[in-house]
């Protein structure tokens, strides 16, 4: 059986690792089929890509988008994307334009709480100046003594009623979907059991992806507890969806699963990967 991990990211958002360093590491640890997902982002893939040549993995194009749905921030894995799309290239350039200024405005914010310096801060942890991300500013916080790691940070600031915490407005999901079919991809609703809702909100989420036309749930993701890899197993099948799985992979010392670190989809949950 192959090994899949169809989520990870490389220094092109904010991952720590280079693209091709991704592809080895990869490799390395017996993936057969990677999708490297950078936030909002594709510019990576040719090195990834060219990486891949030289071994025996099977490189998936992808991307991660940034959503917004009901006043959440929620992320859409994009899966055998075509990049040079134009409807998709410019649907990604339009979630990224945002990013400069909300991360001066999360500066601002932190300001405001006392911690100064943040934007400098963040911008020395930025690896590709179109993807100013979180992350960054959390490896920034670290750094400063305000946090113990990368996790911590979330839990105490740049999340909705912390410290740092400013709303911004990503694609629609429509739009997201839209872009990534236009694209020839498929459209996987990122770590489900990651987004702070009701359960009532959660049938409303999932409905409105496959109503706006998404192809599966990850059902597999390091967010996820055994119960709700099992909840999400059996959702793709009351909502019609197929199931992906990826490590979310950022890098050493930062990610709770290495690249490749995954079971396989759970009995029962047709993989998205069967119609490619
Ligand atoms: P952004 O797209 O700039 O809003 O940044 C989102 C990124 O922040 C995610 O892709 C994760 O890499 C990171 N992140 C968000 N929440 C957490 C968390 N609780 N623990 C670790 N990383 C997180
Ligand atoms: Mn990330
Ligand atoms: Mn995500
Ligand atoms: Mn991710």
């Amino acid at each position: 059986m192959l090994r899949y991990d169809l989520h990870c990211h490389s220094t092109h958002s904010d991952g720590l690792l280079a693209p091709g360093e991704v592809v080895r590491r990869a490799a390395a640890r017996g993936v057969d089929v990677l999708a490297l997902t950078d936030h909002d982002e594709v510019a990576g893939l040719a090195e990834a890509q060219e990486a891949a040549r030289g071994t025996s993995l099977t490189l998936v194009h992808g991307s991660e988008l940034s959503v917004s749905w009901n006043a959440l921030t929620i992320h859409v894995v994009a899966l055998r994307i075509d990049t040079a799309n134009e409807k998709l290239a410019a649907g990604l350039a339009a979630i990224r334009s945002g990013r400069e200024t909300r991360g001066q405005r999360i500066a601002q914010a932190l300001a405001a709480a006392g911690i100064h310096g943040a934007w400098e801060g963040a911008l020395r942890y930025v690896t590709n100046e179109r993807l100013v991300s979180r992350t960054h500013f959390a490896r920034f916080l670290v750094e400063a003594g305000h946090a113990r790691d990368v996790k911590d940070v979330f839990s105490r600031y740049l999340t909705p009623g912390l410290p740092g915490y400013v709303r911004h407005d990503w694609a629609t999901l429509p739009d997201a979907i839209g872009w990534i079919h236009a694209a020839g991809g498929s459209a996987v609703l990122a770590h489900p059991g990651r987004y702070k809702v009701t359960p009532g909100e959660l049938t409303q989420l999932i409905t409105d992806f496959r109503d706006a036309g998404g192809d599966a749930l990850e059902v597999l993701s390091p967010s996820h507890t055994a119960a709700q890899v099992d909840q999400f197993a059996a959702l793709t099948r009351v909502h019609g969806l197929r199931g992906s799985m990826g490590s979310d992979y950022h890098g050493p010392g930062e990610s709770f699963l290495d690249l490749g670190d995954l079971p396989p989809l759970p009995a029962g949950v047709t993989p998205v990967w069967t119609t490619w």
